[in-house]
């Protein structure tokens, strides 16, 4: 027998490090609460993991054993009480996860016991794909290719577990979550159907669809990859070389070029990758905590802006394209540095995941690795006229803005008397945009090559 030791592979299926600890016999499936990482989360978040637990316990028969504290000792501890030889994991690649499994292994060791990885939250686990000398990619496209070269299993059969049921183990219960947020299915069923379903409606016109917060253009796959509830490779193995299907591709090997990136670099994490930008100035003090807190509640007076903080508050997810603008709004209107946005991020989405969200930002940062240039900055009104041209998704989410007829909605301010409860613009983007230049100049070598305009 063995113990699971399950952390963000919430599924049965296409799981090889299930399938390892079959072969050793029955199965303990354990599931510890980690408080490093309860205490970031936020509400949606944590009832995501949640309720997904739930319902991975359903479909394990209820042998699902629950433990709380610093898994370095639990899991030592529950190893010996019910004297299992191995504990199988899938391999963690982040900073905290996988320094924590090392200690693990540690303390299993020097028990007599073993520590076992099989397989990784990608398609392709970091640190396999390098350039022809050995050294990482730091630039997506020519990692993409040889990601495409390198190529990934089909996927794992893993069998019918026999699950482990100790004498006398009992489990501690599941935490007491909201149920008052909002939460889309969740579970290994509701990944396999989304996915099913996408195929069906928006996979083939995905190249088109993708940019386009108002309508319903991408998978939403984000979280269920995020907890494991369908591998990636479960996906890809779906897909044919047609243009949408090729995109959709593309963005699959973005998740896995950010988790290769951080494993090459896991102060990245919490540091500009790029060194430069660590002397940029940032606005700090009570005026800058008073714009932050704006920001957070979608109350910064620019309904693009704000229709994706809303729905970030509400729905613990947010579009791509809207992603971008709401932090570059941080980050280049605000001059706040983009820990804070990403530091928010993380407690809020329900597929926050330290890779993508971390280099998600400081891509827009201009710090990141193939980082769009700094000069790039995104307008947040013309954003919103072109990627939300009817103001649907705005009225959505931003209610004070509902009796704005069409793209009206975007500027609020030629429009007084239909925007009375909505906020004013706290900042004025035109005059930030030229001072986030300067302040980019300041620590820049090459001054020349910076444009005067968009
Ligand atoms: C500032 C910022 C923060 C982000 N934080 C996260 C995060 O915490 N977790 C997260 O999963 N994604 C993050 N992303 C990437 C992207 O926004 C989401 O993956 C995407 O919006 C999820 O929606 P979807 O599943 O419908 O995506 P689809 O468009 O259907 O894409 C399919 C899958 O590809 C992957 N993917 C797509 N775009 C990206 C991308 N740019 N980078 C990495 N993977 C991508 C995701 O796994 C996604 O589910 C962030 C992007 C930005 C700009």
């Amino acid at each position: 027998m063995s113990i699971w030791w399950i952390r963000r592979d919430l599924r049965l299926q296409d799981n090889p490090a299930l399938g390892q600890a079959c072969a050793d016999g029955a199965v303990l499936p354990v599931f510890v609460f980690d408080t490093a990482l309860w205490d970031a989360a936020g509400p949606v978040r944590r009832a995501y993991l949640v309720n997904s637990l739930q319902l991975l316990n359903e479909s394990m028969a209820g042998h699902l054993i629950v433990r709380y504290g610093d898994p370095v000792h639990v899991i030592p501890e529950l190893a010996a009480e019910i004297s299992a030889p191995s504990v199988h994991i899938g391999a963690d690649y982040g900073p905290y996860g996988s320094m924590r499994d090392q200690q693990v292994e540690i303390a299993l060791t020097k028990a007599g016991r073993s520590l076992i990885r099989t397989g990784s939250p990608y398609a392709v686990a970091p640190g396999r794909v390098t350039k022809a000398d050995g050294t990482p990619y730091r630039v997506y496209t020519p990692f993409f290719k040889a990601w495409l070269a390198h190529g990934w299993r089909s996927p794992a059969d893993n069998g019918e577990p026999q699950w482990f049921a100790a004498p006398g183990l009992v489990s501690e219960p599941l935490p007491v979550v909201s149920r008052s947020v909002y939460l889309p299915p969740v579970g290994e069923s509701a990944a396999h159907q989304l996915w099913h379903e996408f195929q069906q409606s928006g996979l083939n016109g995905y190249d088109d669809g993708r940019n386009r917060p108002d309508i319903a253009g991408t998978s939403m796959l984000s979280a269920h990859l995020r907890w494991g509830e369908i591998h990636p490779r479960t996906v890809l193995a779906d897909l044919d070389e047609s243009p949408a299907h090729t995109v959709f591709r593309k963005e699959i090997a973005w998740r896995e070029f950010y988790a290769d990136v951080l494993h090459h670099t896991p102060t990245s994490a919490r540091t500009w990758l790029n060194p430069k930008f660590e002397q940029m100035e940032y606005e700090t003090g009570p005026d800058a905590d008073q714009q932050f807190e704006a920001w957070t509640q979608g109350r910064t007076g620019y309904p693009f802006v704000d229709a994706g903080m809303r729905q970030l508050l509400t729905e613990g997810w947010m579009h791509n394209r809207v992603r971008m603008v709401t932090a570059s709004f941080l980050v280049k209107d605000l001059h706040l540095p983009w820990q804070r946005g990403a530091w928010w991020f993380m407690k809020m989405l329900r597929d926050g995941d330290i890779a993508s969200n971390q280099h998600g930002w400081q891509w827009v940062a201009g710090s990141g690795t193939d980082a769009s240039p700094y000069f790039r900055i995104f307008n947040p009104v013309t954003q919103g006229l072109r990627f939300d041209p009817d103001g649907d998704y705005v009225r959505k989410y931003v209610p004070e803005l509902r009796a704005l007829p069409s793209k009206a909605v975007h500027e609020p301010w030629n429009h007084p008397l239909l925007a009375v409860e909505y906020p004013q613009r706290i900042v004025d983007h035109a005059h930030e945009r030229d001072e986030s230049l300067r302040r980019y100049a300041a620590i820049s070598e090459d001054k020349a090559a910076l444009p005067n305009a968009d």
